[in-house]
C-alpha cells in the first residue's frame, strides 16, 4: 500500500480523497494555486505544494508542476478527482513514465472512452446496447441527410471529441440538418480541435440512467446499480438519486450485468460510469466516464461502501473488498448540487462566506470545502457543496432533504439552495415522473423573471 498520495484537485473532491486516505493511514499532499492558499483542502492535507497562479492551465492543469510536486514530496500515487486532468490520457502516460501510480484507469482505456465514436464501437462490440445512428463518423451534409432519412428525424449531431454538453446539435427535420451539422462540427473543432461528428437518433423523452461499475484490472468487475440524473440544466446534472425511481430490480440486474461483463472483458481498473438514455424500457449507451463522478456519494450511501478507498486499493494492486453478491441496496439516497450561482440566471456568484452552517443528523452527508470567512475564488467551477441524504425509501429521503436544506446556512453569496426548496414543492419530483427535459421546461415556466 502507498505511504503517501498526492491529490491533483481542489474543493470538496480533494477533501473527499483526503478523508479516504486518512482512514487508510495514508499521508496526503494537497496542491494548490496561489488563489487557494487558504482553501480547506490545503488545511486538511498533511502537506501542500503551491503549483502556480490562479488560472487552471497554469496550476491545476499544469502537468510539470504536478509531477514536480510529487517528486518533491515523495508521493507515490496521484488521485485526480473529477474534472481537471482526470480523463487526460496523456497525463496518465506521463505519470506512469515517472514511476508514479495513477489512481484510475489506464491511459489506453481513457483514450478509447474519450473519443465517442471509438467508445460506442467498443461498447457495441462488448454487447452494450447503443442509440441507433451512423456507423462511425459522417463526412458531409449529404451523408448526414441520408442518415436523417434512414433513421427518421429528429436526430442529434455530436462531435466525437465533445464533452460537457458542447459539440451537440439537434436537427428536427431535413431543413435543419445543414446548419446543425456545420455548427456541431465547428464547435468540435473550436473546443476540442477535432471536427469529426457522428449522428444519433434523438430520443424525445428519455431519462438519464448511469451504471456505476468497478473493476480490479485483472478481469474481475462488479456493478453498483444505477443513478438517475435526469434533472439537468444545459446537460448539467443538478439532482441525482439512487436507485432510479423508474428501474425495476430485474432491469437493474440485467443492465448491470451487461456493464460489469463489458468492463471485465477489457480488464478495466477502478471506478467507471456507463451512461445511458432510458426510454420505453430500453437502455441506450451514450458515453462512459473513466473516473469518479460528482454524484458517486448516492451510490456509496445505498451500498455502504467507500468508492475512493476502493480506487486506492486496486491502484495499489490489492483485491477489491467486495464482490457482486456483497452489494445489496439499502434505502434511497439523493444528492443536490449546491452552486455559488445567482438565480434565476445561474450567473456565477463567488465571494466571501460570512456564515456557514452544515446540516447534520441521521442520514445527512455534506461534502463541501466551505468554512466561515472563506472567500470563493472566481476562477473555478461554481460547485461549492453536495448535500446527500438517505432514507429507508424515497419519500423519507425527500423529507430529509427538505429538513436538511432548511438547516443549511451559506451567507454572503447567492446559491442554488432556493431552487431545491422550490423543486421539493413539485408533485412530479415526489412522484419521480420526469425525463431529461423536465427541468428546463420547469425553469422556463417558474424562474423566468
Ligand atoms: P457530454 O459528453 O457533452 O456530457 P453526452 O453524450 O453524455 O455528452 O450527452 C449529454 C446529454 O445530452 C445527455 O444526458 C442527454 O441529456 C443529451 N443527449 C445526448 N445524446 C442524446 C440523444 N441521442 N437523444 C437525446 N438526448 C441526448
Amino acid at each position: 500500500m502507498f505511504d503517501k498520495i498526492l491529490i491533483a484537485n481542489r474543493g470538496e473532491i480533494a477533501l473527499r480523497v483526503i478523508r479516504a486516505a486518512r482512514e487508510m493511514g495514508i499521508a496526503t499532499v494537497a496542491v494548490h494555486s496561489t488563489a487557494d492558499s487558504d482553501a480547506m483542502h490545503v488545511r486538511m492535507a498533511d502537506e501542500s505544494v503551491c503549483i502556480g497562479p490562479p488560472p487552471s492551465p497554469q496550476s491545476y492543469l499544469s502537468v510539470p508542476a504536478i509531477i514536480s510536486a510529487c517528486e518533491i514530496t515523495g508521493a507515490q500515487a496521484i488521485h485526480p478527482g473529477y474534472g481537471f486532468l482526470s480523463e487526460n490520457a496523456e497525463f496518465v502516460q506521463i505519470v506512469e513514465d515517472h514511476g508514479i501510480t495513477f489512481i484510475g484507469p489506464t491511459a489506453e482505456h481513457i483514450r478509447v472512452m474519450g473519443d465517442k465514436i471509438t467508445a460506442k464501437d467498443t461498447m457495441k462490440a462488448l454487447g452494450v446496447p447503443c442509440v441507433p445512428g451512423s456507423d462511425g463518423g459522417v463526412p458531409d451534409v449529404a451523408a448526414a441527410k441520408r442518415i436523417g432519412e434512414e433513421f427518421g428525424y429528429p436526430v442529434i449531431i455530436k462531435a466525437t471529441a465533445g464533452g460537457g454538453g458542447r459539440g451537440m446539435k439537434v436537427a428536427m427535420n431535413a431543413n435543419e440538418m445543414e446548419s446543425a451539422f456545420m455548427t456541431a462540427r465547428a464547435e468540435g473543432k473550436a473546443a476540442f480541435g477535432n471536427d469529426e461528428v457522428y449522428i444519433e437518433k434523438y430520443l424525445t423523452t428519455p431519462r438519464h440512467i448511469e451504471i456505476q461499475v468497478f473493476g480490479d484490472g485483472k478481469g474481475k468487475a462488479v456493478h453498483l446499480g444505477e443513478r438517475d440524473c435526469s434533472l439537468q440544466r444545459r446537460h448539467q446534472k443538478v439532482f441525482e438519486e439512487a436507485p432510479g425511481p423508474s428501474i425495476t430490480p430485474e432491469e437493474r440486474a440485467r443492465i448491470g450485468k451487461v456493464c460489469a461483463d463489458a468492463v471485465a472483458k477489457i480488464n478495466y481498473i477502478g471506478a467507471g460510469t456507463i451512461e445511458f438514455l432510458y426510454e420505453n424500457g430500453e437502455f441506450y449507451f451514450i458515453e462512459m466516464n473513466t473516473r469518479l463522478q460528482v454524484e458517486h456519494p448516492v451510490t456509496e450511501g445505498i451500498f455502504g461502501v467507500d468508492l475512493v478507498r476502493e480506487q486506492i486499493l486496486v491502484a495499489a494492486g490489492e483485491p477489491m473488498s467486495f464482490g457482486q453478491d456483497d452489494l445489496v441496496i439499502n434505502g434511497h439516497a439523493i444528492e443536490v448540487r449546491i452552486n455559488a450561482e445567482k438565480l434565476p440566471n445561474f450567473s456565477p456568484c463567488p465571494g466571501k462566506i460570512t456564515a456557514y452552517h452544515a446540516p447534520g443528523g441521521l442520514g445527512v452527508r455534506m461534502d463541501s470545502a466551505l468554512y466561515d470567512g472563506y472567500s470563493i475564488p472566481p476562477y473555478y467551477d461554481s460547485l461549492i457543496g453536495k448535500l446527500i441524504v438517505q432514507g429507508r425509501d424515497r419519500d423519507e429521503a425527500l423529507a430529509r432533504l427538505s429538513r436538511a436544506l432548511g438547516e443549511l446556512i451559506v451567507d454572503g453569496i447567492d446559491t442554488t439552495v432556493p431552487l431545491f426548496h422550490k423543486l421539493l414543492q413539485e408533485p412530479d419530483i415526489h412522484s419521480g415522473d420526469y425525463n431529461i427535459h423536465w427541468l428546463e421546461r420547469w425553469l422556463a415556466e417558474n424562474m423566468a423573471d
